[in-house]
């Protein structure tokens, strides 16, 4: 049994239009069951194969689905930040859309809110995927881990459960969504796992292909600095860039008394290691300045951009 006042279930969708029904049909039963009221709002990520159409008729059908139409496909992130502006409840589940997560196990992350989280993240142990993607995965939550000190197994896994003060609260731009934990995390903010039943995918295809790769190495560099420097990007840049220019400082006053003294330094590769730390040094620290800017700036253009991007909103 849950305290919620309203659970809101955010579910982006791109192209799984043979899943849709099959969906609605497992989830809305548990959503009736809890107690609670709750709302559904299927986030279209501009969806091609005819989905929206079983999606809007969903809608219709159910008095507590709405349907938040993006005006193309803008990506996962995207697609929940969008769902995160239009969802009212005190509770937010995220669930993928591909029936790879199992609505059944709702009432668990649920429970682990009552029990004092902030964050539940799935934990998806027995994974029903290829090995070319479990692998990779696991390496790179291993790392994730040991970077970010947030002790998940499974940091992109698409079904979390959410006090709604944390999506809110973070207003996490777009493709950042990837760490919500990470900076939930860093923010003092309770984050657990609960495993859950996952299965294979059973209509349509897997939305990432090689690039998932790419992105998992660039996503682990951004892990190790989100948490700790997020806030603060002038403690990594200028530190950084402070330390190279009092270098390239000290290399050109030790070659300056050589030429005093008489010497030729025209020719020495030191004096070109001393002009590329200084240069390289200031470019860090303005790098470090305008971060610094850009960071103060982010967050309330995020929102409006999301919010930009709704085309409509269908039912309820
Ligand atoms: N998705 C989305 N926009 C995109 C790509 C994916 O809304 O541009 C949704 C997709 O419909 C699914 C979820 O994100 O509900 C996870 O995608 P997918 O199952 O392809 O990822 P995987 O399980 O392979 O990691
Ligand atoms: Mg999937």
């Amino acid at each position: 049994m849950t305290t919620h006042r309203l659970i809101s279930v955010v579910i982006p969708v791109f192209d799984e239009r043979d899943s849709l029904e099959e969906l609605a049909a497992e989830l809305l039963p548990v959503m009736e069951s809890l107690g609670p009221p709750y709302e559904v709002i299927f986030v279209d990520d501009g969806s091609r194969d005819g989905g929206d159409a079983v999606m809007a008729d969903l809608a219709r059908r159910h008095e507590h689905v709405r349907v938040v139409c993006l005006r193309s496909n803008f990506g996962k992130g995207a697609a929940l930040t969008a769902g995160f502006r239009e969802a009212r409840g005190d509770v937010v589940i995220t669930i993928d859309a591909d029936l790879q997560d199992d609505p059944a196990e709702i009432p668990r992350l649920l429970e682990a809110l009552d029990e004092g989280a902030d964050l539940v993240s799935g934990w998806k142990q027995k994974r029903n995927d290829p090995m070319n993607k479990t692998v990779p995965s696991r390496i790179f939550n291993g790392v994730a881990r040991k970077a970010s000190g947030v002790e998940l197994h499974d940091l992109n896994c698409g079904f979390k459960a959410y006090r709604a003060d944390v999506v809110r609260a973070l207003a996490i731009p777009g493709e950042m969504y990837r760490f919500i934990p990470v900076i939930a995390a860093s923010e003092g903010f309770r984050v657990t796992e609960v495993p859950v039943n996952h299965r294979a995918r059973r209509h349509g295809k897997s939305k990432y292909g090689f690039e998932r790769y790419v992105r998992g190495l660039l996503d682990l560099i951004t892990i190790s600095f989100v948490g700790r420097y997020r806030h603060r990007p002038m403690h990594f840049f200028g530190g950084f860039g402070l330390l190279l220019f009092l270098a390239g400082v000290a290399i050109s006053i030790y070659l300056t008394i050589v030429k005093i003294l008489g010497e030729a330094i025209g020719g020495r590769p030191l004096l070109i290691l001393g002009v590329l730390l200084i240069v390289v040094g200031i470019q860090l620290f303005t790098i470090g300045l305008v971060s610094e800017l850009i960071q103060r700036g982010r967050m309330r253009s995020e929102d409006d951009e999301a919010a930009s991007r709704i085309e409509r909103v269908i039912g309820g």
